[in-house]
């Protein structure tokens, strides 16, 4: 049974979304990319640190024959809120021609993987579609099509599955939300 709080740092978070749920949720979208993706051997690029439970679980959904990699980015937002995206660990693999479909924890504003496609179009790869495991729909800015979302949530700041606060509760296996 998932805990019903936990405190991290100098934050209190409730119970939002229990394992079951989220990897039901993961189960969706994996019958959704099984069906699009069922000829086309998809490289999936996974966006650290946030992203690495929904990528594992994920993945174990998944039934073709298919590649993952992983990317490792750093946002520095600036006044004007476009955020600046920096590129820490890279893509060995070669893309072009490449059915790719990146795998992030959450679209928040969507700056991030807005970022993420120009750098990975430069790259010539076949198609990219998106995949996310929570988006908030309020806070986006940018005309984003999403194609694969496991969930909408409101704009409540959310931890546990991989997402942190300061660092820490990305160990935790159900999602909680700021109380
Ligand atoms: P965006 O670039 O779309 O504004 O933000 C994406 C990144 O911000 C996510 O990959 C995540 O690291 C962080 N983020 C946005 N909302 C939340 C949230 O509710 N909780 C946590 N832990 N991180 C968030
Ligand atoms: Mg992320
Ligand atoms: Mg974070």
């Amino acid at each position: 049974m998932a805990s019903q709080s936990v405190t991290l740092h100098d934050k209190s978070f409730g119970i939002y979304l229990p394992e079951t749920e989220i990897l039901n949720d993961i189960k969706v979208v994996a019958d959704r990319i099984n069906e699009d993706y069922a000829s086309l051997n998809p490289l999936f690029v996974a966006v650290l640190n946030g992203s690495f439970m929904f990528a594992s679980d994920l993945l174990k959904e998944v039934s073709m024959p298919c590649e993952i990699s992983f990317m490792k980015v750093s946002s520095y937002e600036n006044t004007t809120s476009t955020g600046q995206v920096t590129e820490l660990v890279g893509l060995k693999e070669n893309v072009a021609g490449r059915h790719l479909v990146i795998l992030e924890d959450i679209v928040d504003t969507g700056n991030t993987v807005v970022k993420l496609l120009a750098m990975l179009k430069e790259r010539n790869p076949a198609s990219i579609e998106i995949a996310t495991l929570l988006q908030k729909p309020e806070c986006l800015k940018h005309e984003l099509s999403v194609k694969y979302i496991g969930r909408e949530i409101p704009n409540d700041f959310v931890v546990g599955y991989g997402l942190d606060y300061n660092g820490l509760g990305r160990n935790l296996r159900d999602i909680y939300k700021v109380l």
